[in-house]
């Protein structure tokens, strides 16, 4: 038993390093899955025998009081700072007052957060933030989440690592698009993004965050010769290192890396804000010491920062796809990290607020990486008598009034006529979920737009045969059959049609309820808040959304122009709706379930239309995690596909 678990824990460890670190998966994601589960089935069965590398350590939730302070055995140290080539030449020159030859290694300062991990005999045991150096916060267990960091090494060794914990550029604009679009404040730079991610007390969302590190040095003491050796070898015990590294024998060579970074770092996947220089010799470190809080064999060169001052202009409010308003400044045009830029975010207008930004003010523009420029602050000295910024009350796509909910730091249009919305509204009322129309896909609902067919929801109904043939691309067979799907979810139970208006708050699961309770789309539009509250799964939230967005005008239009096309407004009770509720979805189902059988789940979900397969992809619709579920639902987050739980399968 014990046997089988190590060989399993081995092998999916070194799965999962060539997928995670190396990039390139040595078995496919179904044979990954089955030896997993085998895992999680023994150690569910012998949790005394869990060991401590079991790839299970890295997936399920914990929520944290807190995080108690960690006392470092060996002291995190900072560097002295460097901003010109002058500054270079003088610390070149302390050096070689001593040591006339050395060489130097160049590494790139990523711009994350300094780690320390503690492994003792090969297992993870602590890892921990800098702090202030000598005393740090234990974040073991969020770092478990990170997936580069590896639990175990191949050899029991004792021995401390430092490196950066960083937000790869891809994971930080994803989780500022989630953040935007639940009108949630978002993070101002990868930077701040991890910071916040590593103090999470939710370990579920350090999972989801996407976090990865950059591991630079031993700690405890090292039998290395040099910093690049250094490297070499914590590549070898599985940690990610920086390859994009340089050994330079003068400063005239690290002034050219230096350079030539300067160039390309806008391409690189991750932030950095410098490059280290140290001196790769670890035995004349040792005989340069430290001054009080510094190596002296080392120097941070730092880029000129990115921030600069420009006045407001004016400011263009524009509507996002959930109707989310956002204002960007105009400036006078400034260069910033090799760019001109004209244009900055003021994010939304709690901000505005907040920072009390006002028209024609002098401010601080600022740019991290490839990010959109953003403005910062106010230079308060520059201000006379700035008349306040104005703050829309009326939709600039639309004309209709703005709300502004007490949960949000944003504006919001809730106009469902609204034109700027309504190209991804459409395509969301044509999505799986929803009206399930198949092949009414993005880039045909813009050729709709752009071809003026198209204004709202309801004029897809109106479209003919002909109208789609004008259409680029389209041929007699693939118009006929968009035009008979069209047509074909006119009949769909109104609980799709629900979902399918985009209502804020208001799922696939609450129109059913409702539906369920209102019977008709008509009859749910009159209801009160008070009658549409007390349903069981509705709370005061949906509710109120409910009644505001059938208050609207809009709402009134489309409903009506809907029903004049024959479009189905009753729901059409458990029968037809049940027969088609997941039809055509690709569903994957991962980890323990309580009550049913694997086999039995997934002749549900066959029965109810879906797909199920073995393998997350790009393609999976859906994901229904059980207990313990291992790396299909890591990448099922990484993806962000939809996850839902046993109990949600029961419901169907
Ligand atoms: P500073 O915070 O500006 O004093 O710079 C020191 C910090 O740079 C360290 O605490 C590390 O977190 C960070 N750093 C990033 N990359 C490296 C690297 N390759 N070598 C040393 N420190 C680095
Ligand atoms: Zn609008």
């Amino acid at each position: 038993m014990k046997n089988r678990m190590n060989e399993l824990v081995k092998q999916l460890n070194q799965y999962a390093d060539a997928y995670y670190r190396l990039d390139s998966p040595l078995v496919s994601d179904a044979e990954y899955d089955k030896l997993y589960r085998d895992l999680v089935e023994l150690e569910t069965a012998h949790p005394d025998l869990v060991l401590p590398n079991s790839p299970s350590h890295r997936v399920g939730g914990k929520v944290l009081e807190g995080f108690s302070k960690y006392q470092h055995q060996y002291p995190l140290y900072s560097l002295q700072d460097a901003f010109s080539f002058e500054e270079l030449a003088a610390f070149d020159r302390r050096v070689r007052k001593e040591f006339p030859h050395v060489t130097y290694i160049c590494e790139l300062k990523i711009d994350g957060l300094s780690i320390s991990l503690t492994y003792e005999a090969g297992h993870l045991v602590v890892g921990a933030t800098r702090g202030d150096g000598s005393i740090g916060e234990n974040i073991t267990e969020n770092l478990k989440r990170v997936q580069d960091i590896p639990l175990t090494l191949p050899e029991p060794l004792d021995i401390t690592v430092r490196g950066e914990c960083y937000m790869p550029k891809a994971s930080f604009g994803r989780v500022n698009q989630i953040r935007q679009e639940a009108g949630e404040v978002e993070f101002a730079n990868p930077r701040n993004a991890a910071a916040g991610t590593l103090r999470q007390l939710d370990t579920r969302i350090v999972a989801k965050r996407g976090l990865a590190t950059f591991l630079y040095q031993e700690a405890s003491p090292t039998e290395a010769d040099s910093q690049s050796h250094v490297l070499e070898k914590l590549t070898k015990l599985g940690f990610v290192t920086n390859q994009d590294y340089y050994l330079a024998d003068t400063m005239e060579d690290v002034w050219h890396f230096i350079e030539d970074l300067a160039g390309r770092r806008q391409n690189l996947p991750y932030d950095i804000d410098g490059v280290v220089i140290k001196v790769n010799n670890l035995a004349v470190q040792e005989e340069l010491g430290f001054t009080v809080k510094a190596p002296r064999w080392a120097i941070a060169y730092k880029f000129p920062a990115e921030e600069k001052e420009a006045e407001i202009l004016s400011v263009d409010w524009t509507v996002g796809r959930t109707g989310v308003v956002t204002p960007t400044a105009n400036l006078t045009p400034v260069q910033l990290a090799g760019t001109t830029v004209s244009r900055a975010t003021l994010h939304n207008v709690d901000y505005i607020a907040d920072k009390d930004i006002r028209l024609h003010d002098t401010v601080i523009v600022y740019k991290a990486g490839d990010i959109i420029p953003a403005v910062l602050s106010v230079v308060e000295a520059k201000r006379d008598q700035q008349e306040p910024l104005l703050i829309p009350t009326a939709c600039p796509s639309c004309g209709s009034e703005l709300r502004h909910y007490e949960d949000e730091v944003a504006l919001r249009c809730i106009n469902p006529l609204c034109p700027a919305q309504l190209k991804s509204k459409l395509e969301h009322f044509a999505s799986r979920d929803a009206m399930n129309i198949a092949g009414l896909g993005p880039s045909i609902v813009e050729k709709l737009f752009s071809a003026n067919l198209v204004h709202d929801v309801a004029d897809i109904y109106q479209l003919s045969i002909e109208d789609l043939l004008t259409l680029e691309g389209f041929k007699e067979k693939s118009a006929t059959k968009l035009y008979q799907a069209i047509q074909a979810s006119k009949s769909n139970s109104a609980e799709r049609l629900l979902f399918g208006l985009g209502i804020r708050h208001v799922g696939s699961k609450a129109s059913k309820i409702v539906l369920e309770n209102f019977v008709t789309v008509p009859r749910l539009a009159e209801a009160s808040l008070e009658e549409i509250a007390v349903l069981d799964g509705i709370g005061a939230v949906i509710a109120e959304s409910l009644t505001t967005y059938f208050g609207s005008e809009g709402a009134k239009t489309l409903l009506a122009e809907l029903e004049a096309s024959d479009v189905n407004l009753s729901y059409l009770g458990q029968k037809v709706s049940s027969d088609a509720q997941l039809a055509g979805m690709t569903i994957v189902l991962t980890g323990k379930l309580e009550r049913l059988k694997r086999s039995e789940a997934k002749a549900k979900l066959e029965s109810l239309g879906a797909n199920v397969a073995g393998s997350v992809s790009k393609k999976t619709d859906l994901v229904v995690a059980g207990s313990d579920a291992g790396s299909k639902l890591a990448k099922a987050q990484e993806l962000g596909i939809e996850v839902r739980d046993e109990a949600w399968l029961e419901s169907l």
